[in-house]
């Protein structure tokens, strides 16, 4: 599927080039493709292998971003949520949150109900009405220091994963006419003025080869990673991203816990999520700003020494490393003013998205965003792009509800059906072996130690997947398997023994 994209890239002029198949860049691949534009997506790892596959998964109005009266981006990202929830019926889910308020230093109770009865306002009153609750089916987790209870609110999860939310904007559209490419770099791009096209070097991380695009105008969506390529293109805007580290813990899940629970911290106004998720619920995440991209691929010890002692604050069980079933570590793109100086506890900052269109180069770069907001992000760069350039195609039929028709497999020690690896590598992109196990499927964060199982008791189910992935090719699959494993045991197996 992947070559029958890469080959028509290099075929086509293309209305709009997408840098960044993160769930912005997905997203705007939709708008655009289901209008009629000619478009290009590319990637240079796998689609939503940045900090899309990372996030909390929660389809969420912003509560906390009410403390610093961001007003409006509250208003927005609640506007967004209610439209997920009603027109992406399959990949969403109402949830009634429970915010637990602090028994030490933390807001005021009258404070937390006045607040949330403004955030139903601010949302229309579009869901529940806030309420209160003494006893809840959750209190058996909370620490034995007790709580006062919980007050509720009705806000959204993602049903599947935010890996496949991502996936599922990209997959529908094939050439002719749209292609998208993961595992795809832009190594050169120079804008052609006398023919009114950029002309760009795209080269294939995994085989090797590059060969040369067109297209009338570019949109930077790579996230984190969207100042340095505008850097490399001469490009200054007025904005720029500040970076804030955020990591989870996925624990086994409890029996009883099927409402995503919120703990007031009692100190910067944080607050921690414990998320149910499948057979794990996630503790966190961390917020921790940092000036390097490097520093925040990885959780380091320090960050499941603070999301552990955190757990073991709150939470009635106790939790050591050997009770981490999975990590996520992804980086939060703050959008900020080009001089922002980082004084600020990242939580301060807007989550806010910006889009910035260059006056003399047909150049757009997205700042911010969330997965709340991505379809309205979207909608506004498809917007710019239309006072640019006319769409070239007529507008296709698609259909955006999940199919049906996805293949089923089942993996050991995952109760329900995941699909096939064969289909994802035919119809999913999917290449690799950590593709399948961390992004079309949840195997990767549902099993221990990535999905190889404590004591590597799923590695032959790992080889059987790998074997699918390859084509057959059992050589390759065991290559594969054994280079997965080193990884894993790289930066799972060492972290948590560094974290003792
Ligand atoms: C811990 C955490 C929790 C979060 N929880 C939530 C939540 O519950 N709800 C919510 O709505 N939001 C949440 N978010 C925010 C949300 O996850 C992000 O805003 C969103 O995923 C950003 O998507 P993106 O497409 O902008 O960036 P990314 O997902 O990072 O995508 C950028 C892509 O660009 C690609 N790229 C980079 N350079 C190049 C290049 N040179 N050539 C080609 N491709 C390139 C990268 O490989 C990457 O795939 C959370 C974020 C974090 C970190």
């Amino acid at each position: 599927m992947r070559s029958v994209h890469w080959q028509y890239a290099g075929e086509e002029v293309f209305d709009v080039l997408i840098i960044g198949g993160g769930i912005t860049g997905a997203s705007l691949y939709h708008e655009l493709c289901r209008n009629g534009w000619r478009t290009l997506l590319v990637d240079k790892g796998d689609f939503a292998s940045g900090t899309s596959q990372s996030s909390g998964m929660m389809v969420w109005g912003g509560l906390l971003y009410l403390r610093d009266g961001d007003l409006l981006t509250v208003f927005r990202l609640s506007r967004s949520r209610d439209r997920m929830l009603e027109e992406l019926g399959a990949w969403t889910a109402p949830a009634s949150f429970h915010y637990i308020p602090s028994l030490k230093g933390g807001l005021p109770s009258a404070f937390i109900g006045a607040g949330l009865g403004f955030y139903w306002l601010l949302g229309a009153g579009r869901r529940q009405l806030p309420w209160y609750r003494r006893d809840f089916d959750e209190a058996s987790l909370v620490s034995q220091h007790g709580h006062r209870g919980a007050f509720c609110y009705e806000e959204a999860l993602l049903t599947s994963s935010d890996a496949r939310f991502v996936l599922h904007w990209i997959t529908p559209f094939q050439p002719p006419g749209q292609a998208a490419i993961n595992y795809c770099e832009v190594v050169g791009c120079d804008y052609v003025r006398s023919e009114g096209v950029w002309r760009l070097t795209l080269r294939d991380r995994l085989l090797g080869g590059t060969i040369e695009a067109r297209a009338r105008l570019i949109v930077n969506c790579a996230g984190v990673w969207a100042d340095a390529i505008n850097r490399r293109q001469g490009i200054e805007t007025p904005y720029r991203h500040a970076l804030s580290k955020g990591v989870y813990l996925g624990l086994a899940r409890a029996e009883e816990h099927r409402s995503p629970l919120i703990f007031d911290m009692g100190a910067h106004d944080d607050v921690m999520t414990y998320v149910p998720w499948g057979p794990v619920a996630l503790w966190g995440p961390t917020e921790t700003a940092i000036e390097e991209i490097g520093e925040g691929l990885t959780p380091r010890p320090a960050d499941l020494r603070f999301l552990l002692e955190t757990a073991n604050r709150h939470l009635r069980r106790k939790v050591g490393p050997e009770d981490v079933v999975s990590l996520r570590c992804g980086i939060r793109a703050l959008a900020v003013d080009r001089d922002y100086v980082a004084t600020r506890y990242p939580l301060e900052l807007s989550r806010r998205s910006i889009v910035h269109p260059e006056r003399d180069l047909p150049w757009i770069t997205a700042y911010g965003g969330k997965l709340t907001g991505s379809r309205e992000l979207a909608g506004k760069i498809g917007r710019m792009i239309r006072r640019r350039i006319r769409p070239s195609l007529p507008r296709p039929a698609v259909d955006m509800e999940p199919s049906a028709a996805v293949a089923a497999y089942s993996f050991p020690g995952i109760e329900q059906a995941v699909v096939a690896p064969r289909w994802c590598r035919e119809r999913e992109f999917c290449c690799t072996l950590e593709d399948y196990l961390r992004r079309r499927t949840n195997i990767a964060q549902w099993l221990p130690r990535e999905g190889l199982g404590h004591n590597g008791d799923k590695q032959a189910a790992v080889l059987a997947v790998a074997r699918e992935i390859h084509g057959g090719d059992m050589a390759a699959a065991q290559e594969s398997v054994a280079r997965y494993d080193e990884t894993v045991t790289a930066r799972f197996d060492k972290l948590l023994a560094d974290a003792v």
